[in-house]
């Protein structure tokens, strides 16, 4: 029996999935977004760093409600402690803020819902209806209770664990070297500068980097992200990090609010995010930025596209693959060749010594950028280092 039918039915209510119900529940679509977790947002598993820009581009007002800090800039500080420090004059509109998640998801949810979209928390996807191999609708369980529900289109918002896309027959999987493990407290009783997000690169955090994102005076986000091919075991994750808090005098007097270990994809983007009835969104569409494992923008975009397509597929019927290719198109105008580049460049980065990063972030110090972009960085260090550069040229 089937407990129910939708134009769309979105699985997961992090940014990807509430920003797709909103825009596709604005263009009267029937939507409804399920979330398995009881509270939205709760537990967060996020640094919670973002640009102002990038809520700019998805329309999202900025709201104190859901801001814990708004920073000048950041910090990126290499393995012998050269600091290169990104100023509002360099990023322009791309400084910081950090959220504070569990709120910036609530918000986001009450906007699809006063678009018009249901929402059914403590509800998990436990598998897709698939007829003559189109994707007809999920099954899942509700507060206990197995149910069925049918849609014209199914939305994987599920994250980084995302199952979705993976019943739905769309190739998802990972290789070790494109996933970043992470590990983060919540520290408390800190003496860090709050008015920078501090990234700190080299073999403290093999082929990722240690981070201090303020949430106040006295509190910050202090975690890490390590390649996971470049680790023996997931607890070596936590004693990095531990390593790296013991010897640092602003954090080794710390104590954790909170402590959250997830992971974040570091791969170029799939071959394909769409199909008869199913769509990809966020985290599950693998589009995280390889360089700095941040992906809440990019699901605030994907699910913005990805909403506007479907409240337009709705009302025309047509949930078909060829009709959902709208999306994937927008969604790879706008990132693939970001995502490509990024990764290619990240490729290189996990390759570096100390000493190769005390140099690069010595010069930057020292010489400056004009403006923040890969190609005006390289420049830069070719300026003083042509040979650190030469495996880089094509992407300057
Ligand atoms: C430790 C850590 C730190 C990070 N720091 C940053 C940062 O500072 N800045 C940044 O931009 N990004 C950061 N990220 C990445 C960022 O958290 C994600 O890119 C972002 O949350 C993606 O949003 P999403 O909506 O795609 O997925 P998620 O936010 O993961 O939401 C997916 C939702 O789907 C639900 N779900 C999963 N399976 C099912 C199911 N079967 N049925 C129903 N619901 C389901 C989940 O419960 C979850 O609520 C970090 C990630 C980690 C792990």
């Amino acid at each position: 029996m089937v407990d129910g039918k939708y134009d769309v039915i979105v699985v997961g209510a992090g940014p990807a999935g509430s920003m797709t119900a909103k825009h596709a529940a604005q263009k009267g679509a029937s939507v409804l977004m399920i979330e398995k977790r009881q509270e939205i947002g709760s537990p967060v598993r996020c640094g919670e760093g973002i640009s102002k820009a990038s809520l700019d581009e998805v329309g999202i007002k900025p709201d104190k409600r859901w801001i814990a800090a708004e920073v000048d800039g950041a910090k990126i500080v290499s393995p012998s402690g050269h600091v290169f420090t990104i100023n509002e004059r360099m990023a322009g509109n791309e400084v910081g803020m950090v959220l504070e998640r569990v709120l910036f998801d609530k918000a986001l949810a009450a906007d699809a819902a006063n678009a018009g979209a249901e929402i059914k928390v403590k509800t998990s996807a436990v598998g897709l209806k698939i007829e003559n191999g189109k994707v007809r609708g999920v099954k899942v369980i509700s507060h206990g209770e197995p149910m069925e529900f049918e849609a014209g289109c199914v939305v994987g918002a599920d994250g980084f664990e995302s199952q979705i896309g993976r019943w739905g027959g769309l190739d998802t999987n990972l290789k070790p070297n494109d996933i970043t493990s992470c590990f983060q407290y919540r520290l408390t009783n800190v003496d860090h500068d709050f008015r920078y997000c501090e990234f700190i690169i080299g073999s403290a955090a093999p082929g990722g980097y240690i981070w201090i994102f303020p949430k106040d005076e006295y509190t910050a986000n202090v975690g890490i992200g390590v390649l996971l091919s470049k680790i023996k075991s997931p607890g070596q994750v936590k004693q990095l990090l531990d390593r790296f808090i013991a010897k640092d005098e602003r954090l080794n007097k710390g104590q954790p609010l909170d402590a959250v270990s997830g992971a974040v994809s570091v791969s170029p983007p799939p071959d394909k995010l769409v199909k008869d009835g199913l769509l990809l969104v966020g985290d599950a569409a693998r589009i995280i930025d390889p360089i700095t494992g941040g992906g809440i923008a990019h699901a605030c975009i994907s699910g913005m596209h990805a909403g506007k397509v479907l409240g337009e597929a709705a009302q025309e019927k047509d949930f078909s693959e060829a009709r959902l290719m709208e999306y994937e198109n927008l969604l790879r105008n706008r990132l693939e060749n970001k995502l490509w580049r990024n990764w290619m460049a990240k490729e290189k980065l996990i390759t570096l010594s100390d000493e190769t990063f005390d140099k690069i972030i010595q010069t930057l110090a020292e010489v400056g950028v004009e403006k923040m972009s890969v190609g005006n960085i390289l420049k830069v260090i070719k300026s003083r280092h042509p040979e650190l550069v030469k495996e880089f040229e094509d992407l300057i």
